[in-house]
């Protein structure tokens, strides 16, 4: 451990991510039975079920799963066939990992400015952004509070362009009835530790209705060559007759390729994974009712200082409240002696995502201050995130509404304490 994470773990009461996972006695049985079995530890039966329970949950044809968010990320942004020169409208506020891939490829962003209730892109500015270049827009539902499909999606279709929703704080949200992840052309989700679910730590989902995109996705995640299939090709002949029972299962003995696209990789989420996962699906909801009933009650807290701004759920939205963020509109020093206060009550306080465009990496790619106001605003004068979810305790939880309120009323004082009533 080093020396600022144990100074951490001693300091603040209330973390702002669970340590360890939420695992009980049901994900451990799951776990045993699989390491137990004489079935095979990767590729198995365990992954089948994990995979066809979870593109039932989400309501798409596929769903694919891997070893991270990241690498789901990575294969779904190969499969938009993006080449050079080409153009993607990205949401700035993000984690970097929803558009790392692209700093390696010759692909041009665009940076979308953000709606100010939701921090999530801003369908009334995409428009704008959109070129004869451009082929695909990324977002994020920003903390599990799902981004403004219909508009983004109608916008897409009018131009031709593939959507991605990089869906890993949006397990467990809905979208007037239906689920992110299945909005778009593909989602993305994410299964560390410190998601709405998880699968020992890491893993990741892909999920689309793509038969396609399918094929080349698996190939990809099972160490085969990303291709385009076509049909079988008679010069190639049978496949070698080895032994009589051998069913060569492999693309290359029964298909030819139209395009070769890349190299595969290995992205197999292991057998106790994807068990752990089975369990984990199960429990979910219940999981993000537990951060819900914990965001009522910063909700309820906030409400009472009109210094506070909270974000905007739409109705018929369902918010899975991975992150709980609220605004500070009081300017950028309140925010900081609101900040430094929840910090010396032990209130482990973040301020999730600085602004991608204005990381060093895209910096260096000619993107810069200005580009995107409003999440520039927001990140460097309002914007707060507060601990919240299933691993805090019922003493943790009063404890950090009760740290709110006393740190609220120290900077906002008496105009506050009135209001309060
Ligand atoms: C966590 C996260 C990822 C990456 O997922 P990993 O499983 O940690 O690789 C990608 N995008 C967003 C928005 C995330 O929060």
């Amino acid at each position: 451990m080093t020396e600022i994470q144990e100074r951490e773990k001693v300091r603040y009461q209330v973390p702002f991510a669970r340590r360890g996972s939420v695992v009980d006695n049901d994900d451990l049985d799951a776990l045993s039975k699989v390491v137990r079995s004489d079935e095979p530890l990767s590729s198995g039966q365990w992954r089948d079920e994990f995979e066809r329970r979870f593109r039932e949950h989400i309501g798409t044809r596929h769903a694919l799963s891997v070893t991270s968010g990241t690498v789901a990320l990575e294969i779904a942004i190969r499969l938009l066939n993006l080449r050079p020169g080409d153009e993607v409208v990205a949401t700035c506020q993000t984690f970097q990992a929803s558009i790392q891939p692209l700093l390696a490829m010759n692909v041009a962003v665009r940076f979308c400015d953000i709606d100010p209730d939701t921090l999530n892109l801003d369908p009334d500015k995409l428009e704008a952004l959109i070129t004869p270049r451009t082929k695909a827009v990324i977002l994020v539902h920003y903390a599990g509070n799902p981004a403004r499909m219909r508009e983004i999606v109608a916008i897409a279709r009018r131009h031709g362009l593939l959507v991605l929703e990089d869906a890993a704080h949006a397990l467990g949200s809905g979208y007037q009835g239906r689920r992110p992840g299945s909005l778009g052309d593909i989602g993305c989700f994410s299964f560390h530790s410190s998601k709405n679910m998880t699968t020992l730590g890491e893993g990741g989902m892909l999920t689309f209705d793509r038969d396609d995109w399918a094929a080349r996705a698996d190939r990809i995640r099972s160490n085969e060559v990303d291709m385009t299939a076509g049909p079988v090709n008679p010069a190639l002949g049978a496949p070698p007759d080895v032994l009589p029972w051998m069913k060569f299962s492999s693309a290359i003995y029964r298909e030819s390729y139209t395009a070769i696209l890349g190299a595969g990789t290995n992205a197999t989420l292991s057998e106790p994974a994807c068990a752990t996962g089975i369990v984990q699906l199960d429990k979910m909801a219940g999981l993000v009712r537990r951060r819900r009933a914990i965001a009522a009650r910063l909700d309820e807290v906030l409400g009472r200082y009109p210094e506070i701004r909270l974000p905007v759920v739409a109705a018929g939205d369902e918010h899975a409240y991975h992150l709980y963020t609220c605004f500070v509109t009081d300017g950028a020093d309140a925010r900081h002696a609101l900040i430094t206060a929840l910090d010396r009550r032990g209130i482990e306080v973040q301020l999730r995502y600085f602004p991608l465009h204005l990381t060093p990496e895209w910096q260096a790619r000619g993107h810069g201050p200005g580009e995107c106001p409003v999440a520039e605003k927001l990140w460097f004068s309002e914007h707060v995130n507060l601990p919240c979810h299933p691993g805090l305790s019922e003493t943790q939880v009063s404890l950090l509404c009760s740290a709110l309120d006393a740190s609220l009323h120290e900077v906002f004082g008496r105009r506050s304490s009135l209001a309060r009533g």
